[in-house]
């Protein structure tokens, strides 16, 4: 759809960001230009592309101003939203996997998990249903083994059919 053809005065007169001359630029767009630099969007999106460009976006986004906008960026409702987005997408796992394998990730991980905030994550796994249940098959089938083994010094048969019959039941 075309922008609707408006002189840069009249757009600067109404507060508008951008105007339009329906004239292509000297590269040949026909794009909508920017009140205050008169700067060409197709230009612009051009440069934003290039090497020159992303090394700059780079650079912006490493700044103290970079920073703090990209974290209101990702702060805010539609930021978040997108962000989440991202990280459910295959390109979004796979950035995520590829820095939790990198050192930096590494660092992060282990630090996370000997914080206090980890330290309480793994103290309510370790309370749960689902990690006592675990742990109780995991001593039944060591002590199973011990007992079906001849060269233990716990060797049970009638234990280990205890276990066995226990398990056929369905139970652990
Ligand atoms: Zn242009």
């Amino acid at each position: 759809m075309m922008p609707r053809i408006i002189s840069r005065a009249a757009a600067k007169r109404r507060g508008l960001k951008r105007y339009f001359t329906g004239k292509p630029c000297i590269h040949g767009h026909t794009h909508e230009r920017i009140v205050s630099s008169r700067c060409c969007l197709g230009c612009q999106r051009a440069y934003n592309s290039s090497p020159k460009g992303r090394a700059r976006m780079t650079r912006y986004d490493r700044a103290p101003k970079g920073r703090e906008r990209r974290w209101k960026t990702n702060h805010s409702p539609k930021g978040r939203d997108s962000l989440w987005r991202y990280h459910q997408s295959p390109k979004g796992r796979e950035a995520q996997r590829r820095y939790d394998q990198a050192p930096k990730g590494q660092d992060r991980i282990w630090r996370r998990v000997h914080s206090e905030v980890g330290k309480e994550t793994r103290r309510r796994y370790q309370r749960s249903a689902k990690y006592q249940n675990y742990r109780r098959g995991y001593e039944n089938a060591e002590r199973l083994n011990r007992y079906l083994d001849p060269k233990s010094s716990d060797f049970n048969m009638d234990r280990a059919y205890a276990i066995i019959a226990r398990r056929q039941r369905g139970g652990r």
